[in-house]
């Protein structure tokens, strides 16, 4: 164990099923969006939200990422269960960059800046002007009735907690 991780996390976070948690024992610094073509691909979506912490200041606290190396210089991490998308870092540095929706509180982590700009997709431009509605808008009541969601809570859970389809909606 480090001596990271003697101290309080900040901020902790983890994958979609909760195979894979992480704690972070200082702020992220330089807080980005990138929006280049292999963070594209590795989150599957527009761009990644990348949070950076110095690898000294971060752990793996439960299971460990399965890793692809995108590249010959770098390493991206994800959870082999249920596939989140959780980090990525160059094999030779210092810091590693988490992704800002596996943060268990992530409106706390606003980027800065952006990066990756050559691949930057254009429609990002008319976001707020598209309509927007909530989740329950957009569930037929009957499906929203049957729901239970098999999401790992945002916070840490106690030793031996396993996956499961057995927990209430938003706990
Ligand atoms: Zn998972
Ligand atoms: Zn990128």
């Amino acid at each position: 164990m480090s001596e990271a991780t003697r101290c309080a996390a900040i901020l902790t976070g983890g994958c979609q099923c909760g195979a894979v948690r992480y704690a972070l024992y200082a702020r992220p610094e330089g807080v980005h969006l990138c929006h280049c073509r292999m963070c594209q691909k590795a989150v599957g979506g527009p761009f990644a939200a990348l949070a950076p912490i110095r690898v000294r200041d971060f752990a793996w606290t439960r299971g460990t990422p399965d890793t692809f190396h995108s590249s010959s210089v770098a390493v991206r991490g994800f959870c082999s269960a249920c596939g989140t998308p959780l980090s990525f870092a160059y094999s030779d540095s210092e810091w590693i960059d988490v992704t800002i929706g596996s943060l268990d509180r992530p409106a706390e982590t606003p980027p800065g800046k952006h990066l990756g700009t050559e691949s930057r997709l254009a429609w990002l431009d008319r976001l707020a002007e598209l309509p927007g509605g909530t989740t329950d808008d957009d569930m037929e009541p009957d499906r929203q009735a049957r729901m239970a969601s098999h999401q790992h809570p945002d916070h840490d859970t106690p030793e031996g907690w396993v996956p499961g389809p057995d927990r209430q909606r938003g706990v």
